[in-house]
């Protein structure tokens, strides 16, 4: 079965994530741990960790994977904020272990100047000063787009911090199908072939989670702009091939498409994920399916 869901807001819990999950058809999903620009976390609330529990097992969800946010810099060259990405996952992975079993994805970070030797040996040191033997978390590493100075535009990058880490059967892959085309990966005309050349350097098995994205740029560009499925430059049929693959079968995809502007409003936009869902679980791209969110989401608001 499809282990399929998106990214939602963790503004009212996991219980109401859970529920947004059963609404759209999704049997999983994504979450920021706190403000993705950075920030002070909610504190955990106990009984709604309960009723996630119920409610989880009731849907069939069984992975839920918590992202970190974006001002997160393992490798950033200020100390100040490593200092800050440490103090920050530190305490989120604690937050994970009320949900044990799950995955926390980040970005590797940027080396800014420093190089990406500096930057690998900078965020090896950071997990190396975080991961515990003890954690139910597996921590996964964003596969990037390579904008500006991130690490992670290459397997090869990601394959060195493994290799710098003690503690590395705690570390995965999260492997983002826009960022992965932007860096300059075939995943359109050679899935297979690039997923070979995975293999080799990391392992197939270490794929824990799937971004499925379409990109607003050509292959190689570099950019990291997400779109809708099929409306990019990946198009449905390569994103719909990767998530039907039998290789990850019981691998969790998660969308992180744009919400779709309203015309008639410019301040509202409507989330896609309950349409995009559909296409996947369907096979089938609808090519209306903008216009068609649009007339429903609009219908519904002036019901
Ligand atoms: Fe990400
Ligand atoms: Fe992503
Ligand atoms: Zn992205």
């Amino acid at each position: 079965m499809l282990t399929i869901g998106c990214h939602l807001s963790s503004a009212k819990g996991y219980t109401a994530m859970a529920k947004e999950a059963e609404k759209i058809n999704a049997n999983t999903f994504q979450f920021f741990t706190r403000n993705p620009r950075g920030g002070k976390a909610k504190a955990i609330d106990p009984k709604d960790v309960e009723q996630f529990h119920l409610e989880a097992s009731r849907l069939g969800i069984q992975k839920i994977l918590a992202h970190a946010p974006y001002t997160l810099n393992a490798c950033s060259p200020d100390e100040k904020v490593r200092e800050f990405a440490y103090n920050t996952m530190a305490d989120d992975l604690k937050r994970m272990e009320y949900t044990p079993g799950n995955c926390y994805n980040f970005h590797p970070g940027s080396h800014v100047k420093q190089g990406a030797e500096k930057g690998i040996e900078l965020i090896a040191e950071l997990l190396n000063n975080i991961l515990r033997p003890e954690q139910s978390t597996t921590v996964l590493l964003e596969t990037m787009a390579g904008k500006g100075s991130e690490i992670g535009r290459t397997f090869e990058e990601l394959a060195r911090i493994y290799d710098g880490v003690n503690y590395n059967d705690k570390l995965r892959v999260c492997f983002d199908t826009c960022h992965t085309s932007d860096s300059g990966y075939d995943i359109v005309g050679h899935f297979d072939d690039v997923i070979d050349e995975f293999d080799r350097i990391i392992g197939k098995d270490q794929i824990a989670v799937f971004h499925i994205n379409d990109s607003k740029n050509p292959r190689g560009a570099q950019k990291d702009r997400h779109e809708n499925l099929g409306f990019g430059n990946l198009g449905f049929d390569a994103l719909n091939y990767i998530v039907h693959h039998p290789d990850f079968e019981n691998v969790p995809k998660i969308l992180e498409t744009p919400w779709i502007p309203s015309k008639a409003n410019p301040k509202k936009s409507y989330a896609p994920y309950k349409y995009e869902i559909e296409m996947l679980r369907s096979g089938k791209f609808d090519p209306d399916m903008k216009t068609r969110i649009l007339k429903d989401s609009e219908n519904q608001a002036g019901a």
